[in-house]
This record gives C-alpha cells, structure tokens and sequence, in this order.
C-alpha cells in the first residue's frame, strides 16, 4: 500500500495533472469595452469551442464572440476529464427507452461520428493531444454486475448496428487488463484517450488562427433578452450583443437559473494518478490504450498515458450544495482517500508506487443522463449541458447542433432527440441536495457491500431504487 509519506508528497489542487502538463500559455485579455458580434458564446469549454468552430466553418464571415470567466478556456471539466473519448451506443438501451429506436439510432450515429471528427482534429498537423484508439471496456468487477453492458449490447443487435459493441469475455478482458478483480463486459472498439487539456488548448488555438475573439477572465454576470437579441454583461460592465447566443456554462447552468436549472444535479467527480508503472502495464498486460470502466452507478474510469501512468477516477463524490462547483466540488481529501483505495483494489500490485496528483470537478448530472440542448425563450438562444460524465465525445456533437440552431438553419444536427427534449425535474433545495446526497450514500453502500461479496442492507437498497422509482436514470 502506498504510504503515508507519498500520500503527503502527492499535489492534490483543483485543476490537478492535465492542465499542469499542458503547459503555461498566456491568457487573452478580458472584454474591455462593449461590441456586438453575429453568436454571442459565453464558455470556453468543449461545448462552447465546438459551438465556435462549426459556427467558423458554416459561416465563414461571422463575427463570433466566446467569453470565458476563467483566466484560460478549458480549466473546467473540459481540462480536467478523464480523457474518454466515447460515442454514446453503450446508453443505446436508455436512448430508446425515452425517445424511441430511430431518433436513439440517430443520435448513436451523431455521437459516432463526432468521435471521428476529433480523431480527425487531432490528426491535423500541430495537434499532439496524445489521441489513441484502444477502445472502451466496460467491465465487471463483481457477480453482482454480471451482465454490465448487456443492455446497451442487446439494443444494438436489436436495431441492426451490432458491430458498434462487442461482447467480451472475462479471459479477453484478462488479456487486455490482468486485474484480479475484472470479469466479463463489452467493449466499445471506437472509443479513445486523450490528453483533456491539451485537446481544450489545441481546440482554442485553433479557433484563434480562425479569428474567433475569445475573451477570458470575463466572467458574464448577466445574460438576457436585448432588442432583436441578446445581450452578455461581464463583471466590469462590458457587453456584448448578438442576434444569437448560446450558453455553454456546464455545469453553472443550474446555478444560473433557467430552464435547467431544474434538470441537473451538480455532483463531484475525483481523479488520482500514479507516478510512471510502464513495468506495471507490461505484467497486466494493459499495453494497447484501453479506457475501463467497472459496472457500477458510482462509476469507476480509468485509462493509461504515453509516459505509463494510470488516471483513475472514481464518479463518487459529494453533491454540490447550492449546485457551488468550488469546494469540496474540486479537492475532497476524503472522496480522493477513496478513490486510492479503489485503485488499490483493482489493482494491488501499484503498493508502494506514489501517487503524484489527484483534482476534480463538477459533473453535470442530468436525470436522463443524456445531454440536453434547450431554448431559451424565443429562440435567440439556446443552453446546453447534461452529459453525466460522458462529454468529451457528445459535446462535438453538440457543438455541431448548438452552431446549426444559432445560424437559424435546420438541418439533420438541429433534428436529433436531444434538442428541447423532455427531461424529468429534480426537487427544489434543499431537498434535492439531502435526497440526493441520501441516495448518493446508499448507492455507495450496496456498491461497497457487492464488492465485498456481501448482501446489501435493506436500507441501502432501497434508497439506491429511488432514482428508477423518480424515472431518474443512474448509470449507463
Ligand atoms: C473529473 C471528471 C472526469 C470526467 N471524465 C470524463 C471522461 O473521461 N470522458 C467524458 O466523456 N467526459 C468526462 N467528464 C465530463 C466532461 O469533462 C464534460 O462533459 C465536458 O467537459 C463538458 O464540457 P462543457 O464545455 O459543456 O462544460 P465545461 O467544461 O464545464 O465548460 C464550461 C465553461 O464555461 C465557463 N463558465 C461558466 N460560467 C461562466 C460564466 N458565467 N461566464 C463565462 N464563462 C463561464 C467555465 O469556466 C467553463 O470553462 C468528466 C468530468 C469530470 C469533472
């Protein structure tokens, strides 16, 4: 087991290993003086620099606008994920349940396919993102999960697309991973890794060149209605105005207000990662870049580097009272003390090796665990958010969809099931915050009793079935 001593060494911040390895870049200067532009963006994060980029290629002439409140795009989760690019066919059996077979079709082929926008992006001259395609196995780690995946698996053979995901035998999977604790699962051969942070620069710099104006540290204190459009005011007063906006705040989308501010939960997400064990990898056998996920609610991930490294982040954090995304939102000494033991458990063979930096971040939770692109009044903008930790894919796609709706067009990524979709409301706090830090503990509980091979308590299961009894989807 690691020791004390390392533990202490290890550099537990909340913008953690990514963004450091990056590298420092010098920040754009703040919105000094009111302007108007044609899409008014305000976040830098995947989903607002995608929104930037395909708004760039569909009209190559518009003045577009992005406003960032941290001194750099990409400091949020979108610097700071676990780095799974995936499409979204493993939530194919939650899709058609709420939308039905072909808009869930249609949405697994648009998520597909922003997969393959970003491969492209990262092939690009310049672009080193450390882009890899290993594929996604999502894995048993108890009898009690046998059958994780099975769902999804079905759905695809089902509607006819069975080679999106592939059944994988426990021996396979031992042969891709030699965790004592792994069985059987499903692998999703498309999906990737990626270095999170260097993609947000690299989609920054890029949008740059492109001559988008993106302002940071401008933090949008208001943001409304204002003649024909829109109007974004920042905390020194400047604004912009635009016939079109989009709000691509993640998740301070609740905090904000608006219509989702009843249709997330802001939950906390932790992430540890281990000085360099390539010698480790070799004698798992985990050598060709495969992202892994165990099988529960309160989800493990975890993925390798270039350098032989392993991230592993656990989606077991606090809810955030209040939707606050600072605090233990971000460094939580007790939910990354459980992490490190998470990865000891999966794998022992990493005692006695250090950890060397540990960070989180919000997640924006959505009931559906699906992503959400909503109206604002009217129709001059629209805000989008919900990816339940399953992002870095879906906001391209996204960010196709929010561009086509800001230029006015309609077309197939303004059609897709997401857009204005139905979407249960969470309770008002603060009994959203106690209810669901409630059912937070008892899912943790019978999660920690499955692992240990025990049966649950009544108690614990019981508040681990309310979600489903809510219509609230927890898991894939
Ligand atoms: C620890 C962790 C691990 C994750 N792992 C994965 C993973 O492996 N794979 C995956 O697919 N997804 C993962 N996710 C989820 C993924 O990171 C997100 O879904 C994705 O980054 C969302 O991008 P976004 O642009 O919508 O939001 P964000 O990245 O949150 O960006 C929103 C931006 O808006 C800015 N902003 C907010 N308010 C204002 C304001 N008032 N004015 C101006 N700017 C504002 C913020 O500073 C931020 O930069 C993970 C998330 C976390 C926290």
């Amino acid at each position: 087991m690691a020791s004390w001593a390392d533990f202490r060494e290890m550099e537990h911040t909340r913008l953690g290993y990514w963004i450091k390895e990056a590298g420092d870049v010098t920040s754009l200067p703040p919105l000094d003086a009111d302007r108007d532009a044609d899409l008014l963006i305000v976040g830098g994060g995947y989903t607002g620099m995608w929104t930037a980029w395909y708004a760039r290629r569909l009209a190559p002439d518009a003045r577009i606008v992005l406003l960032e409140s941290e001194p750099l795009c990409g400091r949020g989760p979108s610097g700071r994920n676990g780095g799974f690019v995936e499409g979204m066919w493993t939530s194919l059996a939650s899709m058609r349940g709420r939308w039905g077979d072909m808009p869930a079709l249609a949405v697994g082929h648009a998520a597909e396919a922003a997969v393959e926008r970003i491969a492209a992006f990262c092939a690009e001259d310049g672009v080193d993102v450390w882009f890899r395609r290993g594929g996604y196995l999502e894995v048993a780690t108890t009898p009690a999960h046998d059958g994780t995946g099975r769902a999804a698996l079905a759905a695809c053979e089902d509607l006819r697309v069975p080679d999106k995901l592939r059944d994988v035998t426990a021996a396979e999977v031992q042969t891709r991973c030699a965790s004592p604790e792994f069985r059987a699962g499903v692998m999703e051969p498309g999906a990737a890794t990626v270095q999170p942070a260097r993609l947000a620069l690299a989609i920054r710099r890029r949008l740059l060149e492109q001559g988008v104006d993106i302002y940071e540290s401008s933090p949008v204190r208001r943001f409304r209605e204002a003649g024909d459009g829109v109007e974004a005011i920042t905390a020194t007063g400047a604004r912009v105005r635009a016939p079109r906006g989009v709000l691509a705040i993640g998740s301070a989308a609740k905090a904000a207000g608006g219509p989702l501010r009843d249709r997330l939960t802001v939950a906390s997400s932790h992430i540890v990662i281990t000085e360099p064990v390539p010698d480790l990898l070799e004698k798992l056998g985990w050598t060709g870049g495969e992202a892994i996920t165990d099988g529960r609610a309160l989800v493990h991930y975890f993925r390798t580097t270039p350098d032989g490294r392993i991230a592993f982040g656990w989606g077991g954090g606090r809810i955030a009272m209040g939707a606050r995304l600072h605090g233990r939102t971000e460094v939580d000494p007790d939910v990354v003390e459980a992490d490190r033991r998470h990865l000891l458990d999966y794998f022992p063979d990493l005692a006695g090796r250090r950890i060397t930096h540990a960070w989180g971040g919000p997640i924006d939770a959505s009931p559906t665990h699906l992503p959400a692109v909503t109206s604002l009044p009217r129709s001059r903008a629209w805000v989008a958010a919900g990816y339940t930790g399953n992002g870095v894919g879906p906001t391209n796609m996204v960010g196709l969809t929010l561009a086509s709706l800001a230029l006015d067009r309609t077309d197939d990524p303004t059609r897709l099931a997401f857009v204005d979709a139905k979407v249960p409301r969470v309770p008002p706090e603060p009994f959203h915050w106690i209810g669901g830090e409630a059912i937070r503990a008892g899912i943790a509980s019978k999660e920690e009793a499955e692992m240990a091979g025990h049966r649950p308590g009544v108690i614990s299961s019981a508040l681990a079935g309310v979600p489903k009894l809510l219509g609230f989807h927890i898991g894939r």
